[in-house]
């Protein structure tokens, strides 16, 4: 089955996301509201103001939302502002969801005139030749916790992290045609994440029912 992937879709440039995501092969579906995350597998943050960001995902109760989806299992990709949002620690100092143990800078390279295209060294297990990414007023990773595992570099730094079922690029991989990043997303992090969702999802039915999970797992006892 597809994965259905939800790309956050309250500002910034969500629909090149959702492009991206259809040619790996993917469902891509916008999400606004927390109603909008259930069924998702993956969930995109893309970049736009952060600060305008956390404004709207306050507002429209996904803060609390996304973090109930990556606890179930659900797997998280942020690029640019939306490796900002995953961020532990934001300098200068800001809000954050804080679900990835990493610190970072906003606007470490500069403004709007200095964005540019960066040609990346993916390191392993990902590998590969250069991957191509735009940084447009782009953030720098300044710390990684030790579960944080640093897969591309530019210039010495991280521009592509994963912990986990988080995935976050500082510079924007969906803006030049190299789908590597997505495809990591999908076959690597999303796939990874299968098993913890599926229990949830039984958890949460169960719930609903009023039921245990003992009653849905064990077969043999509906059997007479
Ligand atoms: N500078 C922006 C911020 O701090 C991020 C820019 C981007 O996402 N391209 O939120």
């Amino acid at each position: 089955m597809k994965p259905r992937v939800g790309v956050l879709a309250l500002q910034g440039d969500f629909s090149a996301h959702a492009g991206a995501l259809q040619r790996c092969g993917a469902l891509s579906v916008e999400v606004r509201t927390p109603e909008e995350l259930h069924g998702c597998d993956g969930l995109v943050i893309p970049g736009g103001e952060s600060t305008t960001l956390l404004h709207l995902l306050r507002s429209s109760g996904l803060d609390e939302a996304i973090g109930e989806f990556h606890r179930g299992g659900g797997a998280l990709f942020g690029t640019c502002a939306g490796a900002i949002l995953l961020a532990r620690k934001v300098l200068p100092a800001q809000h954050s969801l804080r679900l990835m143990d990493v610190v970072v800078e906003r606007n470490s390279y500069g403004r709007q005139r200095e964005s540019f295209e960066g040609s990346a060294s993916p390191l392993p297990p990902l590998g590969g030749p250069p991957l191509s990414m735009l940084f447009i007023r782009a953030p720098r990773l300044r710390e990684l916790g030790a579960q944080v595992l640093p897969l591309a570099v530019l210039d010495g730094d991280v521009v592509l992290a994963r912990q986990g079922r988080i995935l976050v690029a500082t510079g924007h991989p969906e803006l030049t045609g190299d789908l590597r990043v997505h495809e990591l997303f999908l076959h690597g992090v999303v796939e990874a994440g299968d098993a913890l969702r599926n229990r949830y999802n039984r958890l949460k039915t169960n719930d609903i029912f009023g039921s245990t999970e003992a009653h849905v797992v064990s077969p043999n006892r509906a059997a007479p």
